[in-house]
């Protein structure tokens, strides 16, 4: 990296820091020739795929959009914050390199991601995504999901 003050490429890490999520890195770092100090942050690059929206418009992606989503499905379950943090981190990754992708597309990709954390939330999550609007459309689900996951359910079922 080199010295924002004398511009010399000769530096050393002196401090490695990693913030609470896990998911920002932050370097302290020693200029070996002027002797200054500078920090860099290292963090995964923001997608920049761009997101067809139903009505045929394309907005930027937006990692918040997701994350409320996907905390508003996850409302007082057993989720932790950093597992969140994963999830969207994994939709992410999946979807470097695209160009362009519907918010379908990015609605099953997040409901993948969350049916394999919380069944609940995944539900809350397809209730939205799906705009059920009976009782009967969440049942569907819900046998969906049970026949998805039979070795999980038929202990309790039997
Ligand atoms: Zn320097």
């Amino acid at each position: 990296m080199k010295c924002p003050f004398c511009k010399a490429d000769n530096d050393k890490v002196i401090e490695t820091r990693t913030s609470d999520d896990g998911f920002v890195i932050r370097r302290r770092r020693a200029c070996q020739m002027c002797g200054r100090r500078f920090t860099t942050y290292e963090r995964i690059e923001a997608v920049s795929v761009r997101v067809i929206k139903r009505d045929g418009s394309r907005v930027p992606f937006d990692r918040n959009k997701i994350r409320q989503g996907v905390e508003r499905a996850c409302w007082k379950r057993p989720i932790r914050e950093s597992q969140i943090s994963e999830l969207v981190a994994a939709l992410e990754t999946s979807l470097e390199g695209e160009m362009e992708i519907s918010t379908e597309k990015i609605g099953e990709m997040t409901m993948n991601l969350l049916r394999a954390l919380d069944e609940v939330a995944y539900v809350r999550f397809a209730s939205v995504y799906y705009r059920f609007e009976t009782v009967k459309d969440f049942g569907s689900a819900i046998t969906t999901i049970l026949a998805a996951n039979p070795e999980q359910h038929n202990a309790s079922h039997r």
